[in-house]
């Protein structure tokens, strides 16, 4: 199919997948609360941290990140530079929320771990016989 049909089908289901309730519960999974402080009225102020699957670091829930575990893209081989085949059985299994397919990762550590796999890709898509 065309590398443009792909990316509009890649970014719906994307968007499909996180609004699942498999999603929530991941992203919550593991979570605890931490006093942070107090509140001028004197109440405890506590905040919900997680822990990053890769570093073991607590971190404020809101800024943990779903990393998908192998990246969607090992299911999409690159024809040509317009065209994309898609193995869609794959495709939605790395996708779909659930165990095996996401870890929670802090920013620095997601960042990582995509930057690498981008580095990889592109450079084997410019080697030998690639396609870029
Ligand atoms: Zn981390």
């Amino acid at each position: 199919m065309s590398k443009k049909s792909y990316q509009m089908v890649k970014g719906k289901l994307r968007q499909l997948s996180m609004w699942s309730e498999e999603l929530k519960a991941i992203k919550n999974e593991g979570r605890f609360q931490r006093v942070v402080g107090t509140f001028k009225n004197g109440k405890v102020r506590k905040v919900w941290f997680n822990t990053c699957q890769a570093c073991q670091g607590a971190f404020p829930q809101d800024s943990i990140e779903l990393d998908h575990i192998t990246e969607i893209t090992t299911a999409v081989s690159v024809v040509s530079k317009t065209e994309v085949e898609v193995d869609w059985e794959r495709f939605m299994t790395l996708l779909w929320p659930s165990k095996a397919s996401l870890q929670r990762l802090c920013g620095l550590c997601h960042g990582e771990k995509t930057q690498r796999y981008t580095q990889e890709r592109v450079k084997a898509l410019k080697g030998p016989g690639g396609l870029l």
